[in-house]
């Protein structure tokens, strides 16, 4: 079968994989910083793209969200100041708020039409926008974390594009050494890592970088999501402490958080490794 006009495509040469779904596009503009289109697709709902790149459908955004953020925020003793970088869909921050703990959660989200267009196309994610908890700043989160307090977060979570364009620098050791110093002494930082098939390089470096940043000890965690390359996605958590982590699992609280994929098991799950990605990771 040819895919015609009727697919959205994004296929990319340097893994040389392709995934599609079938749609209308409805929206295109070009932002100061990137292309952001918007199709209505006929079986994941809507599907917001940057610079031809899936970002967030209707679908299955849940899986990224939840696990962007619960895992570390459990993972965390008391997290109530929380800093999201990029994630202008806002849907991270709709499940950071979910937490009675969290005192504040600011985003820091380079381009504003993301948020406008989520508000409009993905309503559902930004219930929480108007949390008297909740900051939307405008602005680079590179330079917004140059500027932080120092020891004034509990954890950072990095919500970005690829590290290409304006979030290149959102992958590199010194962003995580001006992380480290607005962290708390408990503070933990976690950050959208690619997939563990095609990206474990990638995955490797940033490891290596956040440790030479001076990062204690980092972790992967990993997760489904469909409409990324290979569908199968990571989250690499940093933090400030040596120790073991003791995540807070309580079945009262985790109920209440009203989730779809993450529970105590999804959460301990997500941690296991394969053993070619532990000894990717060991090294
Ligand atoms: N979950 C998606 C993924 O893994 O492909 C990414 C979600 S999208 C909301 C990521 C956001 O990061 C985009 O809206 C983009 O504008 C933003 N972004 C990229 N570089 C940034 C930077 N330096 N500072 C703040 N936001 C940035």
């Amino acid at each position: 079968m040819t895919l015609d006009q009727r697919w959205f495509t994004e296929a990319i040469e340097t893994t040389g994989t392709a995934f599609s779904l079938m749609g209308e596009k409805i929206h295109e503009e070009q932002t100061p910083y990137q292309k952001i289109a918007i199709w209505k697709t006929q079986t994941f709902g809507y599907l917001m793209t940057i610079d031809g790149c899936t970002m967030v459908s209707t679908r299955d955004n849940f899986l990224y969200h939840e696990m962007m953020a619960h895992p570390a925020l459990n993972s965390h003793p008391h997290p109530e100041t929380v800093v999201i970088i990029g994630g202008g869909d806002c849907g991270t921050l709709r499940e950071v708020l979910k937490h009675p703990e969290v005192k504040s959660a600011t985003q820091v989200e380079i381009d504003e039409r993301v948020t406008r267009l989520a508000e409009q196309y993905f309503p559902e994610l930004c219930e929480k926008n108007n949390d008297p908890r909740a900051t939307l700043f405008f602005g680079d989160g590179i330079q917004w974390m140059k500027n932080a307090a120092p020891d004034s977060i509990d954890l950072v979570i990095i919500d970005s594009t690829d590290p290409v364009g304006p979030a290149e620098g959102l992958f590199g050791k010194r962003f995580y050494t001006d992380c480290l110093r607005a962290l708390r002494p408990d503070g933990m930082l976690i950050q959208q890592s690619e997939s563990p098939l095609l990206h474990l390089e990638l995955i490797r470096a940033m490891h290596t970088a956040m440790r030479e940043a001076g990062f204690a000890q980092t972790h992967l965690l990993h997760f489904p999501q469909p409409i990324y390359p290979s569908g199968w996605w990571s989250a690499s958590l940093a933090c400030k402490k040596a120790g073991a982590l003791t995540p807070r699992l309580d079945a009262q609280a985790i109920a209440a958080l009203d989730t779809r994929y993450y529970n105590a098991d999804t959460h301990r799950a997500a941690f296991a490794l394969p053993t070619y990605v532990r000894a990717a990771l060991a090294d």
